[in-house]
């Protein structure tokens, strides 16, 4: 199945999808098909597995969502970037996705490996500037689904959100069928995107990323990779907390939940949790959501 094949199939109900990275060793494999095995009864509409910056981390994404598609019953989709590949080279690895039975991908143009996301971009000298000509690569390869990424506050190379909102649905042009935020803590910034997308024309599904809350460290760093603001109100609110991993986890799950309920009663489709390779916390607010897909009706 395709991504917008499932989403339909859910006919409007709302739908959570999951996000893994490549496990780096046996540990983090361990530790990936566990959470993968605990989450599959649940019937995620999707499960996405990030790409990296080299050689054996690629190899090992393609790995990873050709098993979750072989070994599994959930629909898979493979992120891919333009970053130090030749087109020849993406083709290549768009051909082995499509030999390893994957129908999504998730086109990105990357940042520059190594660097900070806001040094200049410098693409590969027979490869691709930006994620719309990825989207097209795809497009022409085989019939592909692709998604691609969206930047509540814009992506921290845009001149302003106008000009951000403009080379969104220049992707959606070139062929991408939904996008997918960066990482955000306060539900604004989401529905202002969603609105200029809509008044530009455009109705293909933004589903908004969401990093819940489990520890300061994804509290601080989260926002600080993703460019999306630390909200000041939920700084007071969760400082009472520092320094107890406990009660911090809780309080930050509350807050993801409230977040994630504002956006749902708003009428987002679905939401994509960057789960980190976990289960438990994607688990516990599918669970209060009321995200779970209802029971197949018992047979006489
Ligand atoms: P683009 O859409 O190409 O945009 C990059 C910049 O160029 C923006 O400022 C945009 O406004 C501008 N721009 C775009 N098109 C044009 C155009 N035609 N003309 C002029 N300017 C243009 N990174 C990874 O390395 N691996 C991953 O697996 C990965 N997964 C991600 C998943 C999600 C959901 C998100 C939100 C991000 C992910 N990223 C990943 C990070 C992403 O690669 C970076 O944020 C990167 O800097 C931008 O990628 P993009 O696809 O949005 O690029």
């Amino acid at each position: 199945l395709t991504v917008t094949d499932r989403i339909s199939l859910d006919r409007g109900r709302p739908f959570f999808a999951v996000e893994f990275f490549p496990p780096k060793d046996d540990q983090g494999e361990a530790d990936l098909w566990r959470a993968i095995r605990r989450l599959e009864p649940l019937d995620p509409a999707y499960v996405s597995v990030t790409y990296g910056a080299g050689g054996s981390s690629r190899d090992r994404t393609v790995r990873t969502v050709g098993r979750i598609a072989t070994d599994t019953t959930l629909v898979s989709m493979a992120h891919l970037t333009a970053v130090s590949h030749s087109v020849t080279e993406l083709r290549h690895v768009i051909g082995s996705l499509a030999a390893n039975g994957i129908r999504n991908i998730m086109a990105l143009r990357g940042d520059p490996p190594g660097k900070d996301p806001l040094d200049e971009w410098e693409p590969h000298p027979e490869g691709l500037m930006y994620a719309d000509e990825l989207v097209e690569l795809c497009k022409q390869s085989g019939p592909f689904c692709v998604g691609v990424a969206a930047f509540p506050y814009g992506h921290p190379r845009s001149a302003d959100l106008e000009s951000d909102t403009e080379k969104l649905v220049g992707k959606f042009r070139a062929g991408a069928e939904f996008a997918v935020t960066q990482l955000f803590l306060e539900p604004d910034g989401f529905l202002r995107l969603r609105d200029r997308v809509a008044a530009l024309g455009f109705d293909q599904p933004i589903i908004p990323g969401i990093m819940p809350l489990t520890s300061e460290k994804t509290f601080h760093k989260g926002p600080e990779l993703s460019g999306s603001p630390l909200p000041e109100a939920l700084v007071k609110r969760l400082e009472p907390y520092t320094g107890d991993q406990k009660t911090f986890r809780a309080a930050g799950m509350e807050v993801t939940g409230e977040l994630c309920e504002r956006l749902l009663a708003e009428g987002v489709p679905g939401i994509h949790f960057y789960s980190l390779n976990r289960s438990t916390a994607t688990t516990e607010l599918v669970d209060r959501l009321g995200l779970l897909a209802p029971s197949p009706a018992p047979t006489a």
